[in-house]
């Protein structure tokens, strides 16, 4: 088990040429896990993508944040995945309790189980519009539809890696990424972008490796040996939901009086889950009534 929490190291080589960004997402992915009781194949599907979504977060500043969704054809449904400028990550799956016979290489069967249909990125950088992006699936195995949007749609050659070890009894062992981008210049540089895709090809799996105790600063240096890495920054991922009882109340505020007041007929009071985290929120009769009152007529 790799210990010592969550982190996401930022580094960038080769004169500026290259960005690279790793981490360590075990506990983050495990706590997803847990909270939405997830099924290995379905814990692999999400982690995979909370994982991506926190080094695509990586460049994020301030309130700034970001949403990846893939939406398949395959059991699990829809994947969604948040993250924001601090590390914080959130995500769902749509249906958590999804697992599938190994595929041909003895792993978990992502593909399978997400199927085909398109990714989507969603950036609200803080200007007027949300920025939008949206690239079929090309594997279903989730780091490879990373790459191919961030290749596409953004312009910019990256080479991703995700891995989640689920143990035998379902929890979550080891979780990681790793994210390499080419900088404007980099692409004419055959040399370095033959001998960065040889040593990607050449590495381990990452979540093996992230098990083994490997931390992701010392697998970014491995992978970028002679390649001038310099250290950028540093910074914590971890599960955490922005969600409270005050904002799903006044969510329901937003419902209108008449709605309210047919809930507290039928109901009594009312009972409020957060897809993100699973956390369950009950709202009492007489809360009910206090935002009927709000709620005005
Ligand atoms: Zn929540």
């Amino acid at each position: 088990m790799s210990t010592g929490g969550d982190i996401l190291v930022h580094l960038t080589a080769a004169g500026g040429c290259l960005r690279a960004l790793a981490a360590r997402t075990t506990e983050t992915v495990e706590e997803a896990r847990r909270r939405h009781d997830a099924f290995p194949t379905a814990a692999a599907a999400l982690g995979r993508t909370l994982t991506g979504a926190a080094l695509l977060g990586a460049v994020l500043k301030g309130q700034q944040r970001l949403m990846i969704e893939i939406v398949g054809d395959g059991p699990l449904g829809k994947i969604v995945a948040e993250a924001d400028a601090a590390g914080n990550v959130r995500g769902y799956v749509h249906h958590p309790h999804v697992h599938l016979p190994s595929n041909a290489q003895g792993k978990l069967d992502v593909a399978g189980a997400v199927g085909s249909g398109h990714l989507y990125v969603v950036k609200d950088l803080g200007l007027r519009e949300p920025y939008r992006g949206l690239v079929p699936l090309v594997s279903g195995e989730i780091a490879e539809d990373l790459a191919y949007y961030l290749n596409v749609s953004e312009q910019t050659p990256s080479a991703c890696i995700l891995g989640v070890l689920v143990a035998p009894e379902g929890s979550v062992r080891a979780a990681g990424g790793i994210l390499i981008q080419m900088m404007p210049g980099a692409q004419e540089d055959e040399e370095l972008v033959q001998r960065l895709e040889e040593r990607i090809r050449a590495m381990p799996a990452l979540s093996r490796s992230i098990d083994e105790g490997l931390g992701p600063l010392e697998i970014l240096l491995g992978l970028l040996e002679g390649m001038e890495p310099k250290r950028l920054e540093e910074r914590p991922v971890r599960f955490h939901c922005s969600c409270s009882k005050e904002r799903f109340s006044s969510g329901l505020v937003s419902l209108g009086k008449e709605e309210l007041e047919e809930i507290a007929r039928t109901q009594g009071g009312a009972e409020l889950v957060c897809h993100f985290c699973g956390q369950v929120y009950h709202v009492s009769e007489d809360e009910l009534r206090a935002l009927i009152a709000q709620a005005g007529g």
